[in-house]
């Protein structure tokens, strides 16, 4: 059985919960309580594997730089990033979180170590009041070699759970 963590990042506000609720149960829930770090957790089978999941969804006081100093950046082994397209703040801490990532992942032996990571451009049904185009997402997204998609936790569960499913292909075979 393959144990794998993950870790959804962003500034609060951007749809974490959401998006995490949405893949764990498929629905989308419009107002999810979360005043508290969660841990989640899920069995499930990819490619014919078992694997019990965990996903850590952190209660976000604030803007990114300070959201990710504060969790345990060593504990996961794959991370969801996650902006609201129609607020160009929580883009700009998805970068500064790429970036810290990245930081705190580099071995003093072997240098920068990739880590899976996907970030994902949340409230696509906003998108009569987008913020951040969608070849701004990418760029940031090749940059920081990692994939990219815009999703909408409201209206969509298939998005959702297929890069969730990616990601964890990604991390198994890391
Ligand atoms: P978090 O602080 O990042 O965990 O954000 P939440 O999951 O609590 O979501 C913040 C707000 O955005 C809530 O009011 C959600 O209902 C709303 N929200 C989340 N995802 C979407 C989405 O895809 N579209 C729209 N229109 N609203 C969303």
């Amino acid at each position: 059985m393959n144990d794998i963590k993950l870790a959804l990042l962003g500034s609060q506000g951007a749809g974490k919960s959401a998006v995490l609720v949405r893949f764990l149960t498929r629905r989308f829930i419009g107002e999810y309580a979360s005043n508290a770090n969660s841990l989640y957790h899920k069995r499930m089978s990819i490619d014919g594997r078992q694997l019990n999941l965990e996903v850590f969804d952190p209660c976000s006081q604030g803007s990114g730089a300070r959201c990710i100093m504060e969790e345990p950046v060593d504990w996961a082994d794959g991370f969801v990033v996650v902006y609201n397209i129609s607020d160009r703040t929580s883009f700009i801490d998805a970068e500064d979180i790429l970036r810290q990532i990245r930081e705190a992942r580099v071995d003093n032996c072997k240098g920068e170590v990739d880590v899976p990571v996907c970030l994902l451009g949340n409230k696509r049904d906003l998108c009569h009041a987008r913020q951040v185009s969608e070849d701004e997402g990418r760029c940031l997204a090749r940059g920081s070699r990692c994939h990219f998609q815009e999703v909408s936790a409201a209206e969509s569960y298939q998005d959702i759970a297929g890069l969730f499913t990616q990601l964890i292909r990604q991390v198994m075979e890391h």
